[in-house]
């Protein structure tokens, strides 16, 4: 007997899409047949009759476990940072299933434990599955970058650096794990990372041009908002990618770059994979969405996450990079924040990042890739789910609906036509996609074989979201396999 048959849905396997019927007994999927094959009886039936069915998004990359009091302080006094509990909801209501968010590694004592003492505010507010990256920065000892292995031995192959600290000091949030590295201990992490067959993920960003774009920002009439684009510039964006990526080929790492936002990182991105390098990217549904021209508005920092939005042929770009080959998955960098977090900084230094794209991410992209550019249901399931799954070391438990994987579905109702709404939204108090038309969004989501939810019903619990171990497939780090 099984728990679960869905059947009747357009469904996108690691083989195709196609009409297909799926088992479920419970927490995995046993079955993906034929429509009509003979399957055992089963306690509930899901009819998902002219509905696409796709593995549960992943999104890798969210800053939660950093939120909760006291690592970083309210910036609104009186209005709390959003962390794992918010972060989670807001995901199953959009359709992940899964999210990876950020630690950072100590440098005395069990490097581990000091991880997971960082992300033990997830359990009993997870209502996703989810893992960390670990964090290295120029604050960690070399002997911290020598003992990699233990991160990795322990299920966290996946280490996060930046190249700047973002803001000058006078800007920084005090207790922040945004740190820049150095290059002498990024090249040293990078031969740890690639001796051990982990993955690293880079903030790009040129520390110098940025901190003396801050310097002369006042002088040059550039100190209002709506300039984040000339301080975080495509030119800090173009020589961060090229110095790290040359520093990758002599290292052999495996790597990506976080929020890809300009055409030349992009570029940068892709003639490292003409070489054949493994070098992937990572776009936000922020930057597909929307340009630099946003920063206008009267409340245009609502728009912003950092490095910063750049101009409309960097858009396309982006766009193209995604509906082809050189960016291999969406994230959204989500930070939750309030509106009035957003709108309370009103000059460079002073705006805030982090953004609440979190639950609009699966259905946005479905209807601006898949409806709007055409983009293959196969595409759309890689780079909402399946990419991110392989590249962070889930796959092939997340990201496929194949036979042995966990039963993480999301169930997207094309149907589905609407001017999005705060109101159709379920954490924070804001979005920059109100009034975004879409056509279909996740209507039924599944976590192990649990419903989360369904037909504007939450089901799911806090306490059903798990810490999973991850280890990436040596493929995806010898030259560009997706
Ligand atoms: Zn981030």
């Amino acid at each position: 007997m099984l728990d679960t048959i869905i059947k009747g849905g357009r469904v996108v396997t690691p083989t195709g899409a196609g009409h297909w019927d799926i088992g479920i007994l419970g927490e995995k999927i046993v079955a993906v047949c034929i429509p009509g094959a003979p399957l055992p009886e089963a306690k509930e039936v899901i009819d998902a009759t002219g509905k696409i069915v796709v593995p549960g998004g992943v999104e890798p990359h969210i800053h939660a476990a950093s939120n909760v009091q006291p690592r970083i302080p309210e910036s609104v006094p009186g209005v709390p940072n959003a962390g794992p509990r918010d972060h989670s909801l807001g995901a199953i209501w959009g359709g992940t299933t899964t999210v990876v968010d950020f630690a950072p590694v100590p440098n005395e004592g069990d490097i581990v434990a000091g991880i997971h003492d960082y992300i033990s505010v997830w359990p009993g507010n997870a209502y996703t599955d989810y893992s960390t990256h670990c964090v290295y920065s120029s604050s960690n000892t070399p002997d911290a970058i020598s003992r990699y292995s233990e991160l990795i031995n322990a299920g966290f192959p996946s280490i996060k650096i930046f190249t700047t600290d973002t803001k000058p000091p006078e800007g920084r949030i005090p207790i922040s794990i945004v740190a820049k590295m150095d290059m002498g201990r990024l090249s040293d992490l990078m031969e740890q990372i690639a001796k051990h067959g982990g993955v690293l993920a880079v903030h790009g960003a040129d520390d110098e041009i940025t901190m003396y774009n801050y310097l002369t920002a006042k002088k040059r009439g550039r100190w209002d908002w709506h300039n984040a684009h000339l301080i975080h510039s495509n030119l800090v964006e173009d020589l961060a990618f090229r110095r790290v990526v040359w520093l990758a080929e002599r290292t052999g790492v495996g790597m990506y770059f976080v929020h890809v936002t300009a055409k030349e990182g992009l570029e940068s991105i892709a003639e490292a994979r003409s070489r054949g390098m493994p070098v992937y990217g990572e776009v936000l549904t922020l930057a597909l969405s929307f340009n630099c021209d946003r920063y206008k508005e009267e409340d245009g920092m609502k728009y912003h996450t950092f490095p910063s939005l750049k101009y409309e042929d960097d858009r396309l770009r982006l766009w193209d990079g995604l509906l082809h080959q050189d960016l291999a998955f969406t994230a959204t960098d989500s930070g939750f924040t309030t509106y009035l977090d957003k709108i309370a900084g009103r000059n460079v230094l002073d705006m805030r990042g982090g953004n609440v794209g979190i639950e609009i991410r699966m259905g946005v992209t479905y209807t601006d890739g898949v409806v709007k550019q055409g983009m293959s249901l196969e595409r759309y399931a890689d780079v909402t789910s399946t990419n991110a799954a392989k590249m962070l070391g889930f796959y092939p438990r997340k990201g496929a609906i194949a036979v042995g994987s966990d039963a993480d579905i999301t169930i997207i109702d094309p149907s589905v036509k609407k001017s999005l709404s705060i109101d159709d939204l379920h954490v924070r108090d804001y979005s920059p996609w109100e009034g975004w038309q879409v056509e279909g969004w996740p209507t039924t989501v599944m976590l192990r074989g649990k419903v989360m939810v369904d037909k504007g019903q939450l089901l799911g619990q806090p306490t059903d979201g798990q810490l999973i171990s991850r280890k990436v497939e040596p493929s995806i780090l010898q030259r560009p396999a997706f």
